[in-house]
């Protein structure tokens, strides 16, 4: 038994069975068990590969696209950029090195990082101090400056927990997880959420029995979408899921590259579920921004250029090399098992903001 779930079954004993988002936001984020705390999970010898890490081309594009807000905002200087779960910094690496072909807008660069793990804060620190950029760490939102900011979010949504609400006969009930012949297991609140019916799309009323819907508390995209509303700027949030609310449950968990039962062995598996974008797109527009997309990954990614570019860096490349950039490429573009449908970006901006690259045009 690992010592998280340990900690999760004293929980279980003294304050009953445990909602998802909770049992969730201790799997990956307890300080001293949590999987993120404690590992460093990305790469072929991890758990998950995700697109920065795939192919160089992702975290350039992406600075391009940054640099492109940039002038569209004005040029002001400095610019904020703030990156939410930066990973290994390897996005963030490859937009700094892509960002010198327009000196002025890298020489505006003042990078906040908000990362709550500390092995990955420090991978970063070794990843982006020779960058020369200024960096700033944060392990939330409320210290982050004020002021006009153009932020950053890869796979970074799919980890914020979520909760899962199922509807019965008698109406709609919380999932938790509590123990059953003394192991973790899921089972259900007994009583019956009243309110859940009213708040769902029409289109998805009246629900079946049987039905399952998550919902996440997406406090850090309402935090930027606010601030952007404010002072100006843009937010670029890419990530699986879905462009419409749905009926599913999408908790997964991954280990070493394979499915794995999400109550086994907390705080040693990734734990994520699929990003409801129509809900994202809500959470932004309360604040006051305006949403752009989503559009899918694959098509996001060649209005930015991607072929063009993989035609460049693949100039004067032996055989192996090429044929591994565009294996990279089809991976990031393409339909399953690559990313380019099942991922998506979605934009918010301020609305002086008409026109985002990717989005309208
Ligand atoms: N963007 C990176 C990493 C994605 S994994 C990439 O594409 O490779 C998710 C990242 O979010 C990790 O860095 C994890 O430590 C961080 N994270 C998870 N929950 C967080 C939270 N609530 N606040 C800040 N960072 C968080």
């Amino acid at each position: 038994m690992t010592p998280l779930e340990q900690q999760i079954r004293q929980l279980i004993e003294t304050e009953g069975p445990l909602p998802v988002s909770r049992y969730m936001g201790l799997a990956l984020s307890d300080p001293r068990h949590g999987y993120y705390a404690t590992r460093d999970p990305f790469g072929a010898g991890g758990d998950f590969t995700t697109a920065p890490e795939m192919s160089q081309i992702f975290g350039e594009l992406i600075g391009l696209w940054c640099a492109e807000l940039w002038r569209l905002m004005g040029e002001p200087s400095p610019l904020r950029l703030v990156e939410l779960g930066p990973g290994r910094g390897t996005l963030m690496a490859d937009l700094l090195r892509a960002a010198k072909v327009v000196p002025a807008f890298r020489a505006a660069l003042d990078v906040h990082l908000v990362e709550t793990s500390p092995v990955l804060t420090e991978r970063q620190r070794v990843t982006l101090a020779p960058s020369g950029i200024p960096l700033h760490w944060h392990a939330g939102m409320e210290t982050l400056p004020a002021g006009p900011l153009v932020a950053l979010a890869n796979e970074f949504v799919d980890a914020l927990p979520v909760d899962q609400l199922v509807k019965t006969e008698d109406g709609w009930h919380e999932r938790r997880v509590g123990m059953k012949n003394g192991r973790l297991a899921f089972g259900l609140d007994p009583a019956p959420l009243p309110g859940i019916e009213k708040i769902l799309p029409a289109r998805l009323r009246p629900s079946p029995s049987g039905a399952v819907i998550e919902r996440r508390d997406l406090m850090p995209v309402g935090d930027i979408a606010r601030r952007i509303a404010i002072h100006g700027g843009a937010a670029l949030v890419i990530d699986y899921g879905y462009a419409r609310s749905a009926f599913g449950d999408t908790l997964q968990a991954v280990r070493a590259h394979r499915f794995a039962d999400p109550l086994d062995s907390p705080g040693e598996a990734d734990l994520t579920a699929h990003v409801d974008f129509e809900a994202l797109a809500t959470a932004a527009e309360k604040q006051g921004a305006e949403v752009h997309g989503p559009v899918a990954q694959g098509i996001f990614l060649r209005r930015l250029g991607i072929e063009l570019r993989a035609e460049k860096i693949k100039l004067g490349k032996e055989a192996e090399t090429r044929a591994a950039i565009d294996a990279g490429i089809a991976r990031l573009t393409g339909p399953a098992p690559g990313m380019g449908e099942l991922f998506k970006a979605l934009a918010f901006a301020h609305r002086d903001l008409r026109a985002l690259p990717g989005f309208d045009s």
